[in-house]
């Protein structure tokens, strides 16, 4: 509990202290996707609908990872797919069903064989790019691993689409739907101002890291996912980032950035290029890192002792 409140008031000191007039600039990128499982509210179609309303009212070019046995491999995601490319937007590669690198039940070679097979459905899709995005953002748990995955994404001509500014969108989502399974009428409005919170927070201390390990504001690629609460709140994100004075730029700028051809030496365990950038610099614990990889604690326990 007093661990929790230090490390918030830590948060919060951070957040003071990063207030730059400069323009930060930032692309959005959704995992997972498309979703065709049932929520509480919306439907598949609508949910993905919302996220592409969203993305076009504000003018917003994004991407989308697909990951295939979500919904892909059936012609009605397949359709939700597509509606993305021809909206504008760019469609990645995120394995057919998910596995992790870091398993060691999982070899380099079944995972370069989903990255394939993944590959071949979505190459006839619009918007289509050869980037690839880890899935759990981890380079697998072996040397080996990593720098075949390396030499591999580098034959086939494949972008590693690193996330800088990672996300614990999935958990409050997680709440999201138990909440809504609990009672369909529940006030939702702490779970906004939640998922709102954590995501200003992130991405205010993203920023603060950028400038310590650069030296400046890198080009920001947020990760957020294909899932219901981006759904219902997307627009209202993209309004917060507008009103912070943030500049929302398209993936494919965001990852002109040179910092996007770095490969770290040390691998974070499964987040953010910038972590893996402070690991690799032995600053694995610098000022605010538990921000960072908390998983969305502190908004899931506030939400907690308003009994959500
Ligand atoms: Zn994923």
């Amino acid at each position: 509990m007093m661990l929790n409140f230090l490390l918030r008031s830590l948060c919060a000191a951070l957040l003071f202290h990063s207030v730059n007039v400069s323009a930060q600039s930032l692309a959005f990128t959704f995992d997972d996707g498309p979703q065709l499982d049932k929520t509480p509210l919306l439907s598949p179609q609508e949910r993905n609908q919302a996220l592409l309303n969203a993305l076009g009212t504000n003018g917003v070019s994004a991407a989308l990872f697909v990951t295939v046995a979500n919904g892909a491999n059936q012609p009605e995601g397949m359709l939700l797919a597509k509606a993305w490319g021809q909206a504008g937007h760019a469609v990645g590669n995120h394995t057919m069903t998910h596995i992790d690198l870091n398993n060691s039940g999982v070899s380099l070679t079944q995972y370069q064989k989903e990255i394939l097979d993944c590959d071949e459905i979505i190459r006839k899709l619009p918007g289509y790019q050869k980037w690839f995005r880890y899935t759990y953002l981890r380079e697998g748990n072996t040397l080996e691993k990593r720098d075949g995955m390396r030499s591999f994404l580098k034959n086939h001509g494949y972008r590693n689409a690193y996330v800088s500014l990672d996300t614990s969108d999935w958990r409050l989502n997680e709440k999201l739907i138990e909440t809504l399974e609990k009672n369909p009428h529940a006030d939702l409005g702490p779970i906004r101002a939640a998922y709102l919170a954590h995501i200003r927070q992130r991405a205010i201390a993203y920023r603060e890291l950028s400038q310590k390990l650069q030296g400046r504001d890198i080009s920001q690629v947020m990760l957020l996912h294909h899932n219901l609460i981006n759904a219902l709140w997307l627009n209202d994100l993209i309004v917060m980032f507008k009103d912070m004075g943030w500049k929302i730029i398209s993936p494919q700028q965001a990852f002109a950035d040179p910092v996007y051809q770095l490969m770290p030496e040390r691998q974070s365990a499964g987040q953010s290029l910038l972590l893996s950038m402070a690991r690799s610099l032995g600053m694995g614990k610098f000022d605010g890192w538990e921000c960072l990889v908390d998983d969305g604690d502190f908004e899931i326990e506030s939400l907690g002792k308003l009994g959500y």
